[in-house]
């Protein structure tokens, strides 16, 4: 380091002793004790017991992101949480004691006890206290005095360093050292970027001694001062542990930075460089390590090749600005604006080094300054800190988060890809959200296994009666053997944890030999005596139809005056989502024709829905009071809302539901809306027999569907969307852009009706998500407009070969999924029939904008696993 830059380090960096000029401050910081605490609770091996009231701890508690493969205290947080007892009386009993408990729940190689403003303020002393519970309890306790009102996050910083040098640098030797060994100080480990960095150290034959503080176990940092150069990482925050390291152990030191290809071959060079009068092949070896790496860069960057012209904002802190400029100018982005509120003097210098004297430089930096700089800049992107966030989401500006809050890591070459790939998805995002969905169309692979393992189908029946249970008073039979009908029960109570209709005629041995015509029209008599329900539903078991009987004639000959509704229900065919529309479709031929055609007027507020198979009775109850909110008379059809879990006691028949009557009076309604792309038939058979128009959504699980709808009742009921609504669009639209950095890129694997598949790859796609493959049980009509990279009829066999050969980040699937997930260690959110173990799936609302936003929450916990 030139004597010229050393002297302004002095003046204006973190040399000084002089609290006021220690490092410049111009606002917008936290304050020294949080300071220290960045710095010293990367030492993950040691206990971080805070000194003083809970805001300290509490609103600091897992704020950054650092890693650590070291321990992970970092992650635990100790407080002793003083009341005003303490205040008045004093609290250096109660710190012994909570240093005593620390120690005994964190078995820590030592203590790190943190001073705040409070304590600091009573004149606590910390120090005595530190002093006497090192001699108890026999490993170092050590205090930090670095109360907020000292100073700003940067004095912090300082101070821990002081810490560092005052209580562990030194006191420990290593076993073994190496010519080449370096000490990283300011380095923090954020999301990783040590991860991406150290392997490349290592191949260049450098071993870092020791780590200050990121990714560092206590012991190592008591070995920094036999390291043999230094590498200064964050030239601000710690310049006094490496000047220290210098002065007292002759170890040189350079500032480097990791983040883009120019810096981190630059900083490789200048660890080189110190190094190599200890070790003369130690140039040749970096070399080489740039060399390929850059090579393999520019390869992977080729992908990027759209960011080149882009132009950024920037607006972050300290080394991190003239860093992340180099790294912007690596993938081709111009940064037409910097906000320097937190940079150094010497940040500023080293910026107007790589842009130029005329370096656009902004000092007096505000979310409103920033509006106006990307719009006047024409800027593509923010590129900052995660407060900005809330800023970028408002605007709709593709925003990449490079502070410490982050998810990935940005260092090294590695970093550069990714911090590349994260610009460009959210870029995308903000594109896909801009334009309109283009409709798609794949064609269909089928797994051609003459076996099913693990079967994602459910038979036409189950679905049939699922539908017949939004009947009220509805009793369905199944009529074929015993076991369809009882294990059919069982499935049915398990998914819905409610008392399911589901009556068997039971046919036995003798029946299939015989027939089984008696065997129905006996229960059908039976049921109507018994249960007296307004419907029953006849649906018709394999066995029942490959018989070939006359079920039309034996119900006929039942002579019963309750209606029935027969739906042929074949196992052999369809699947689920067919028997559920084959329902729907019976049921509609029990509405009444208007009685005279000509005169006829639609009542104008009444309106059919027709929920699919796909929508949780939370959905169902969600469209329904949705369309009530436009002064609408929705009539359900089916209304399984029902089955949300609100029945009460036990009945034989449906309970709940859309009435009969009400059905078979529906046919004055003004419009049907169809939710679900299953439900088209249904809609066009009311337009054919009863002249009501429709419209089909075929998902409402994604803004944009969501958006449509609200449009479409808008028109049909005349009034404007409630307020309340507006309201949950906006939150939904900001969690989105939110939400888009954990979605985006994630590969997503679904395995679920096709209806289903349909709507979560509608969900996830504008997230930025790739949905590699959708498995799904049945080829229906629509699955070629499943918005996914593939579109597999198939099982869940099926599910897990494709995810064994290419993992995705996430499986979605119904229950049986769950099995396939654990083996192939891939987090699995359950979503679909059955779905047993997912808490509150009846009654979850996945449509609409509330319903789109609880789902992305959901989904997004998942991911984070
Ligand atoms: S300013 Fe003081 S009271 Fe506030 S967090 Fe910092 S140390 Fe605690």
């Amino acid at each position: 380091m030139s004597v010229k830059r050393d002297e302004q380090l002095f003046v204006h960096s973190c040399r000084t002793d002089s609290a006021q000029g220690v490092c410049r401050t111009r606002g917008g910081e936290s304050c020294a004790f949080d300071g220290a605490m960045i710095v010293l609770q990367c030492i993950a091996d040691c206990a971080h017991l805070v000194h003083g009231p809970i805001a300290c701890a509490g609103n600091s508690y897992e704020s950054r992101g650092t890693l650590s493969h070291k321990g992970i205290l970092h992650r635990r947080s100790y407080t002793t949480d003083i009341g005003e007892l303490d205040i008045v009386y004093g609290a250096e009993q109660r710190l012994f004691k909570a240093i005593e408990l620390t120690i005994a729940d964190a078995r820590p190689q030592a203590v790190f006890v943190y001073a705040t403003c409070v304590t600091g303020l009573i004149g606590e002393d910390v120090r005595s206290v530190c002093r006497r519970a090192t001699e108890s309890f026999g490993i170092p306790v050590i205090p930090v005095e670095a109360p907020g009102f000292v100073g700003p996050k940067n004095l912090g910083n300082r101070i821990a360093g002081d810490v560092l040098l005052e209580f562990v640098i030194g006191t420990q030797e290593p076993p073994l050292q190496t010519p080449t060994d370096i000490v990283l100080v300011g380095e923090y480990n954020i999301a990783g970027d040590l991860d991406l960095v150290e392997p490349l150290f290592h191949r260049a034959g450098i071993r870092i001694l020791s780590r200050i503080t990121g990714n560092a176990s206590y012991s190592e940092v008591c070995q920094a001062h036999r390291a043999r150069a230094t590498g200064v990482v964050c030239g601000r925050a710690l310049i006094n542990v490496a000047r220290e390291l210098e002065v007292r152990y002759g170890i040189p030191f350079r500032e480097i930075s990791f983040y883009g290809r120019t810096e981190m071959s630059r900083a490789l060079r200048s660890m080189a460089e110190m190094l190599v009068v200890h070790d003369p092949a130690v140039i040749e070896r970096v070399e080489s390590v740039i060399r390929d790496e850059e090579a393999s860069l520019q390869e992977e960057l080729r992908r990027y090749d759209h960011l080149k012209g882009k132009r950024a904002v920037l607006y972050t802190g300290g080394v991190k600005s003239w860093s992340i400029i180099q790294a912007l100018m690596d993938l081709g982005i111009e940064v037409v604006a910097v906000g320097t509120k937190k940079s150094t003097y010497e940040d500023e210098e080293k910026m107007k080094a790589i842009l130029g004297p005329d370096a656009p430089l902004y000092e007096n930096i505000s979310p409103a300054m920033i509006r106006k700089l990307i719009r006047e800049e024409g800027a593509d992107m923010l590129i900052a800190g995660g407060r900005n966030l809330y800023l970028a989401i408002k605007e709709g500006i593709p925003f990449v988060d490079v502070n410490q809050e982050r998810h990935l890591p940005y260092a090294g070459y590695a970093g550069l890809l990714n911090l590349a790939g994260e610009i460009s998805q959210s870029i995308q995002y903000y594109e896909r959200e801009k334009r309109a969905n283009a409709p798609i169309k794949r064609e269909v692979e089928k797994d051609l296994r003459p076996v099913l393992i693990n079967p994602l189908k459910h038979s036409m029946s189950i679905g049939a009666a699922i539908a017949f249970q939004g009947i009220d008073r509805a009793s369905v039979v199944m009529h074929g053997a015993q076991g369809c009908n009882f294990l059919g029960k069982v499935l049915l109570t398990a998914h819905f944890k409610d008392p399911v209709s589901l009556n068997g005629t039971k046919l036995f041995v003798e029946d299939v030999v015989m027939g089984g015509a008696d065997r129905l029209r006996d229960t059908l008599r039976e049921t109507e005596s018994k249960e007296r329900p307004d419907l029953i539903a006849v649906v018709t078991s394999g066995l029942a139809e490959v018989r070939g009987e006359d079920i039309v004639l034996e119900i006929r000959e039942a002579g019963i005056s309750t209606p029935v509704v027969h739906v042929p229900t074949p196992d052999y065919s369809g699947g689920l989502e067919e028997g559920y529309v084959a329902a729907v479709l019976g049921l509609l031929g029990l509405i009444e024709p208007v009685a005279d055609e000509q005169s006829f007027e639609h009542a104008s507020r009444k309106i059919i829905l027709l929920p699919g198979s796909s929508l949780t009775p939370g959905d169902v109850n969600e469209l329904q009071l949705i369309c009530e909110d436009f002064g609408l008379n929705p009539v359900c059809i089916p209304d399984t809302s029902c089955l949300d879990g609100s029945r009460a006691g036990h009945s034989p028949v449906s309970v709940g539901g859309v009435a009969v009557s009400e059905l078979i009076g529906c046919a004055d309604a003004s419009f049907t809306i169809a939710a679900g792309a299953s439900m088209a038939p249904a809609a066009e058979r009311l337009l054919e027999r009863h002249r009501i128009p429709f419209e089909v959504f075929a998902c409402l699980s994604n803004l944009n569907e969501s958006d449509r709808l609200f449009t479409l009742l808008e028109r049909i009921s005349g009034r404007p969307t409630p307020s309340r609504y507006e309201r949950q669009r906006r939150v939904l639209r900001d969690g989105m852009r939110d939400m888009a950095v954990r979605f985006g890129r994630k590969r997503v694997m679904l395995a679920m009706d096709a209806e289903r598949a349909f709507q979560l790859a509608a969900l996830l796609r504008p997230m930025g998500a790739c949905v590699e493959a959708a498995i799904i049980p049945v080829a229906t009509d629509y699955a070629c407009m499943i918005d996914a990279e593939r579109v597999i009829v198939g099982d869940l066999a099926t599910l897990e070969e494709r995810a064994r050969l290419s993992p995705p980040d996430l499986i979605i699937a119904n229950s049986h999924g769950r099995q396939a997930a654990e083996r192939l260690s891939v987090p699995v959110f359950e979503w679909g029939f059955p779905a047993f173990e997912q808490p509150g799936f009846n009654s979850s609302v996945s449509i609409g904008y509330r319903g789109v936003m609880d789902m992305l929450c959901r989904i997004a916990g998942q991911l984070a696993h």
